[in-house]
């Protein structure tokens, strides 16, 4: 009688497959989503490639155990058709990646949809993938959700190429052309100059040109649904554009926030780092003023150079201020020495280290300032914590989402383009002293929202619960 019942069970509870595409980035926030639909009692099957599997079991001991705590959760993964010597990684060049896994992925996808049990009703899809699964979702009767790990102001602008290209507004003419304001992007309409467009409009060195990303961008309009991870206080207007093109939009972030406040603690996190982590940081935290520390962080990808590394240095020094930085192994090539050398002359006021737990950096109430590369995940844990951010964009969404920063929400200072010692420390000089109440009182405005959103009845609160009811109806 128990396994009918169980059956019976089975019957009512849908299956989402979801598929990050495989960057620390996108893996981070679609793993959040994965916990709160595993929360609703949902079977979820989470597919990762092997190399970032591999990273995830190795570096988070959580991975392990999550079939444990969540019975119907599992991990699967695909090849990625690189060697492992040879492999291009997840940063500058996972377009090589995801050309890879568009071209010979359908095979493993097809085999794993026939074989699992119970049926997959409905797929969630990293939307820079395309029209992936396009095929074999509708040959199979499986609802497709694409879901965007970027900003929607971003995955706006890619929508809005052809009307700019039509205007003539772009392509960009040059270095000369850079302080040129846009004028035909509806919905940030004299926001943005030409330098403040995603990183693909001025260059394509990341084998992810424009014309692919406009075409994979619109590839979700075949999906029957859209994720973005953002609310709506942040980027209404934006939104309202999209949605005039999207009619079901599921805005249901700052995603790691919604988890938190559903579970009501920030302990048992599944923690997905693709490096090991250095948790020395957090004592050394726990010993400084309040709001003292600026956290300095490029995220998982940036490369730097030695000469960037030691202009930002000379900033930070000179701003007399005490700060933490992560540099990850092999972020500067070949430079371990230069590394040794800046650490042994920062040691009274500041910490290098190899890579942080950063929710729980942003939340120290040591922190007073965060110098980022604006990547999406970043600034959402930057707005949720209330800490002013400097933006020093490296890729991608990162140039618009630092404007936006500091032009439309104003919560901290945008260094984009440049990397000089004065500018460094004025700008943390200006966050973190000259106009540091103006700052903080516009960033604690923001965090407030971002929690009201996630809350009962807030609206990215409301909006899961509506995706909720979208994917049990996916279930035959
Ligand atoms: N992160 C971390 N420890 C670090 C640096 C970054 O846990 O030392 C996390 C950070 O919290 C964020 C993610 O890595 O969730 C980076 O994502 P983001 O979109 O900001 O940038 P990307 O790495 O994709 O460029």
């Amino acid at each position: 009688e128990k396994t009918m019942e169980r059956k019976a069970e089975e019957k009512t509870c849908p299956h989402v497959l979801i598929f990050p595409c495989p960057a620390q980035g996108h893996v981070n926030s679609m793993l959040k989503l994965a916990e709160l639909l595993a929360l609703q009692n949902m079977n979820i099957t989470f597919l990762n490639t092997e190399y970032i599997h591999n990273r995830l079991i190795r570096f988070n001991d959580s991975i392990q155990a999550l079939s444990l705590t969540y019975p119907k959760f599992q991990f699967k993964t695909i090849p990625d058709f690189h060697d492992e010597e040879k492999h291009p990684g997840f940063g500058e060049k996972i377009g090589d990646v995801i050309m890879s896994l568009s071209l010979n992925g359908k095979p493993y996808l097809r085999d794993m949809i026939v074989s699992e049990v119970p049926k997959i009703s409905c797929i969630i899809l990293d939307g820079v993938f395309g029209d992936l699964v396009t095929d074999l979702a509708s040959e199979f009767g499986i609802q497709l959700i694409h879901f965007r790990t970027i900003s929607a102001c971003c995955f706006w602008a890619y929508l809005c190429v052809p009307k700019l290209l039509e205007s003539n507004e772009i392509p960009i003419r040059g270095d000369e052309d850079m302080d040129r304001i846009i004028r035909n992007a509806p919905g940030m309409e004299n926001v943005l100059r030409c330098r403040d467009l995603p990183s693909f409009f001025r260059e394509n060195k990341h084998n992810l040109s424009l014309d692919k990303l406009v075409v994979r961008t619109q590839q979700s309009f075949k999906a029957n649904a859209l994720i973005l991870n953002t609310f709506e206080d942040l980027e209404s207007p934006i939104l309202s554009q999209i949605r005039l093109h999207f009619p079901k939009l599921y805005t249901i972030g700052p995603l790691h926030h919604h988890l938190n406040n559903t579970k009501k603690t920030t302990t048992t996190l599944i923690n997905s780092n693709l490096f090991q982590v250095d948790r020395t940081c957090m004592t050394w935290l726990d010993s400084q003023p309040l709001k003292s520390v600026i956290y300095v962080s490029f995220g998982s990808t940036t490369p730097m150079k030695s000469e960037e590394v030691i202009e930002i240095w000379h900033g930070l020094m000179n701003s007399e201020k005490r700060f933490l930085w992560v540099i990850r192994p092999n972020m500067v090539q070949g430079k371990e020495v230069l590394l040794k050398e800046l650490e042994e002359k920062t040691k009274e006021r500041g910490l290098i280290v190899g890579w942080v737990p950063q929710e729980e950096v942003l939340a120290h109430k040591a922190i007073g300032a965060f110098l980022t590369h604006s990547g999406w995940n970043s600034t959402l844990e930057s707005v949720v914590c209330g800490v002013p951010m400097i933006c020093w964009p490296f890729f991608a969404d990162q140039q618009i989402n630092s404007r936006f920063v500091s032009e439309v929400w104003k919560i901290g200072l945008d260094m984009k383009d440049v990397c000089d010692r004065k500018v460094v420390e004025n700008m943390v000089n200006d966050l973190m002293v000259n106009r540091k109440e103006e700052f903080l009182k516009s960033a604690m405005e923001m965090s407030k929202l971002s929690c009201k959103s996630v809350s009962p009845s807030g609206s990215s609160y409301d909006n899961f619960q509506a995706l909720i009811w979208y994917i049990r109806s996916t279930n035959p």
